[in-house]
């Protein structure tokens, strides 16, 4: 993949590798391809949002260029997010044609993370896309509670979306966020539930982005003290496995399954971030807890040609941060970022 380098222009030709300035490694590519969504997470959105006009959003062809100069760059696992990346209109044709790139074997995965409710409509026609796993953010198993945290969803249209995806044959990991006071008492049940299914649960401590009408710190769950509980009545048993991401994994003895930790507030997990993100709008933020971000939307509508793009994103990832800083606590009252996570897809 990597091209000589041009003495007289000082450049190197394109495309090539993503290093970043730690040496890290970049295949990972996630996009969120809309930043609407059918619910209002208490955690990740507020009750009334302002999103972004249909004009500026990227073109379902811009965002196949985009994905595609990743993906000639080295990347080899791309995950389409949001907002809810089911509700934007046409989203198939964009898995239709990325599938191309798991035919030629430049990419090793095609996924998405989705919060279920589109999913027993999409579920067939994804798995015929190539795409093999998928992400299903579910937070509790109570059908009032689901709506509590999630203000508009329905958990019977996401249990059927499971239900589907299954069926169509497609391996299902269950997200979910632990909130103080809401599910932390449930989080034994889901995770009976998921692996009695043969899901994967990875809980994820609350992330401080975006102003969402809530008080992070009445939120704010650590998983330190949610492992201690889990304990009480599983035996949990540290295990290697890697999926490339952030999250540490323990094997359930009772069950048998696997139960993954995402903790981004009480245990650091940057030295071996492989990732960087797209919004819709193709801005590229090459750390979810950082603000510096680069603009590729420009390069990308400026020629037919590929090139300035690649010379955007090689510039981009020589200004990778070696790692977040994201706290809650007493002092810090206010989100560590104004974004919300929906621009960036988690
Ligand atoms: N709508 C899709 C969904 O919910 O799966 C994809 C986008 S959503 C922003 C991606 C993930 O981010 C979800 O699992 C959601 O629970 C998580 N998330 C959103 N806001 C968060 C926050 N403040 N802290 C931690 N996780 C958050
Ligand atoms: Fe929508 Fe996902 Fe955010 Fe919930 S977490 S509001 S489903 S984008």
């Amino acid at each position: 993949m990597t091209s000589a380098f041009d003495a007289a222009s000082g450049d190197f030709g394109m495309p090539r590798a993503l290093i970043d300035p730690f040496a890290r490694a970049i295949t990972y590519l996630r996009v969120s391809v809309t930043d609407r969504c059918d619910f209002r997470c208490v955690y990740c959105m507020s009750e009334h949002m302002s999103f972004l006009p249909k004009a500026d959003l990227l073109s379902l062809e811009e965002l196949d260029r985009l994905c595609s100069a990743f993906v000639a760059k080295g990347v080899n696992k791309l995950r389409l997010t949001g907002g809810e990346p089911l509700v934007r209109r046409g989203i198939m044709t964009l898995f239709a044609s990325l599938s191309r790139h798991l035919e030629s074997g430049a990419l090793k995965e095609l996924t998405l993370t989705t919060n279920g409710s589109q999913l027993e409509k999409y579920a067939a026609e994804l798995k015929s896309h190539g795409v093999e796993r998928i992400n299903v953010s579910l937070d509790t198993l109570d059908a009032d509670k689901f709506r509590a945290i999630t203000r508009w969803g329905d958990l019977t249209k996401v249990m059927a979306g499971i239900d589907a995806a299954q069926a169509a044959g497609l391996k299902v990991k269950i997200n979910a966020v632990a909130l103080k006071g809401v599910n932390e008492d449930e989080i034994g049940d889901m995770i009976a539930w998921a692996h009695g299914r043969d899901m994967d649960l990875t809980v994820i401590e609350v992330m401080p982005l975006g102003e969402v009408g809530e008080d992070r710190l009445d939120q704010y769950l650590p998983l330190s003290m949610l492992r201690a509980r889990l304990a009480e009545r599983f035996t949990l048993h540290d295990i290697d496995y890697q999926t490339g991401g952030p999250a540490r994994y323990v094997r359930v003895k009772e069950t048998g399954g696997r139960l993954g930790f995402i903790t981004p507030l009480t245990h650091n997990f940057c030295e071996s971030c492989n990732r960087v993100r797209i919004t819709c709008t193709g801005t590229l933020f090459m750390c979810l807890g950082q603000e510096d971000a680069a603009d590729l939307r420009a390069p990308l509508r400026a020629s037919e040609s590929d090139e300035p793009l690649h010379r955007a994103i090689d510039a981009a990832i020589l200004r990778k941060p070696k790692g977040h800083d994201f706290v809650i606590d007493r002092r810090q009252h206010r989100p560590a970022l104004a974004r919300h996570m929906s621009v960036t897809g988690g």
